[in-house]
């Protein structure tokens, strides 16, 4: 994982999710310097992948296996198969879940390193034209808006025509 006070890229992505890391692999496959910006990057190989990979598809459906799976043992019988003292371990459903999404984020991971795309850990936000500011965010008490708590990484992408 690099990050660097101030740097220069062609292409800075804010959003490691499945429209961010894709969009990230793409412009370095075309020969972009490009750098991916991701809020919960903060442990390496573990924060990559957004929504879909840490809340939405992918651990759903992990979960949706062990369930399916417990529901046909449990009627295992209807088919002639006998079985007993079915029991849902929900500790390891979870571990299985868990494990599950840290592969994916470690293959987001490698995805970025074999493109060579610039992991930048923190909270983006568009700093004026061609420019990202990365830090980490702090809720202010008066307003909605957010406040960066130190100073930012500034990441200048090159606006081309
Ligand atoms: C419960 C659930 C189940 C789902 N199941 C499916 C499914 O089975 N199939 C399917 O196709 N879709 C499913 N989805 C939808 C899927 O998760 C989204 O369509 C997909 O994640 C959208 O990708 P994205 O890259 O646009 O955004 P996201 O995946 O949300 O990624 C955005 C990323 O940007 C980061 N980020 C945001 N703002 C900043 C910032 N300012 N600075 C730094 N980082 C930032 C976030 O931390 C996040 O990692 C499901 C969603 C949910 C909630």
């Amino acid at each position: 994982m690099s990050s660097t006070p101030s740097a220069s890229y062609d292409v800075v992505v804010i959003g490691s999710g499945p429209g961010g890391y894709v969009a990230a692999i793409r412009a370095a496959q075309l020969g972009l310097k490009t750098a991916i910006v991701e809020k919960d990057a903060k442990v390496p190989g573990v924060g990559l992948g957004g929504t879909c990979l840490h809340r939405g598809c992918i651990p759903t459906k992990a979960m949706l296996k062990s369930a399916t799976l417990f529901d046909e043992v449990r009627h295992a019988a209807d088919f002639g198969v006998k079985v007993s003292g079915v029991e849902l371990d929900f500790d390891a459903v979870r571990k299985f879940r868990d494990k599950v999404v840290i592969k994916g984020a470690r293959g987001v991971e490698y995805l970025m390193k074999k493109n060579k795309v610039d992991i930048v850990p923190g909270f983006g936000r568009l700093d004026g034209p061609g420019r990202v500011a990365v830090g980490s965010p702090r809720a202010r008490k008066s307003s909605r808006r957010r406040a960066f708590s130190s100073p930012p990484v500034r990441l200048r992408a090159t606006c081309r025509s």
